[in-house]
């Protein structure tokens, strides 16, 4: 779904946010394991200011297994607990409830300490963009399909706790907030991986990203997709390339550009090039 954000939305999304965590005891912080950078919202710190967080990259299944390794690594250097997922398929999911018992061991114990024999369930809210995987993951958790309120901003309902077995509630409606759009590079990312509806970039511009990216880092898995021995040098030419190889034609046979950005997007998003990150920590 694409979401139109005006500053007053922001606000007011930040605001919903604030409202929410005051009955939290921590935040899962969902963003895509391919991008975990550019899908994150970029006041995130300052909204979640010493809430305990565990950062949960999400759609593992389709990211560089070995990079999103070098994530997990990067987070715990930053003594920020980092995991790998899938919520659709549900793998990694177990360890969230753990990890979050984990880490808010010290504050249950003192309220075990100050008297409490039986200390409520931990309560938990998952933010992040849209499109991350947050009405996925929350069906994951609770084990059945919960429906996805409207992904605006401002749209809110009664707020209900969800049971995630004994020792977890979970707020039924996440947390959304925006990307950081403003940053050119940022919503190219997000186009790419199919975070935003192709309607609001430019579909060539997107995918001469996405093209160069795999050309620099990935050249194997395009020569092989597209059945090249070398990788032209210009963009049209690769476009060239890939649109006459696979028919994306128009009459008089030229390439027809569009045709190959759609194809060239739809083949990165469905895995045809294989697991794809387009992040790496510190860059
Ligand atoms: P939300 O806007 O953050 O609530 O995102 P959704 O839960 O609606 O998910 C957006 C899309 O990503 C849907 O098509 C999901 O099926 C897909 N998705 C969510 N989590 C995963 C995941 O871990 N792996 C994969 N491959 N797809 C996922």
């Amino acid at each position: 779904m694409t979401i139109q954000w005006f500053p007053g939305h922001m606000a007011k999304a930040k605001r919903e946010v604030q409202e929410k965590l005051k009955f939290i005891d921590i935040v899962f912080e969902l963003v895509d394991a391919r991008i975990p950078t550019s899908s994150r919202n970029p006041m995130i710190d300052e909204i979640l200011v010493n809430k305990p967080r565990i950062m949960l990259l999400n759609k593992a299944d389709m990211a560089d297994e070995e990079i999103t390794q070098q994530w997990i690594a990067f987070f715990q250097k930053r003594h920020i607990k980092a995991l790998a997922i899938d919520s659709q398929a549900g793998t990694g999911v177990k360890q969230i409830v753990a990890a979050a018992k984990e880490m808010l061991k010290p504050k249950f114990e003192k309220m075990v300490a100050k008297g409490i024999k039986n200390p409520r369930a931990m309560r938990a809210l998952i933010v992040g963009i849209p499109n991350v995987g947050k009405s996925t993951l929350i069906n994951r958790l609770a084990g059945k399909h919960i429906a996805k309120t409207g992904d605006k901003p401002g749209v809110t309902k009664a707020q209900q706790w969800i049971k995630v077995g004994k020792e977890m509630e979970l707020l039924d409606t996440p947390g959304i907030l925006w990307p950081k759009f403003e940053d050119e590079e940022v919503g190219l990312k997000l186009a790419t991986t199919g975070a935003i509806k192709d309607t609001i970039l430019n579909l060539q511009d997107v995918a001469v990203y996405a093209l160069n990216f795999l050309k620099q880092h990935y050249p194997d898995r395009l020569k092989e997709r597209y059945s090249l021995t070398e990788i032209p040098e210009d963009i049209a030419a690769l476009f060239d390339e890939i649109g006459r190889r696979r028919g994306c034609l128009m009459s008089g046979g030229l390439v027809d550009y569009d045709k190959v950005a759609e194809l060239v997007l739809r083949e990165i998003r469905t895995e045809k090039l294989g697991r794809l990150s387009f992040e790496k920590p510190n860059e």
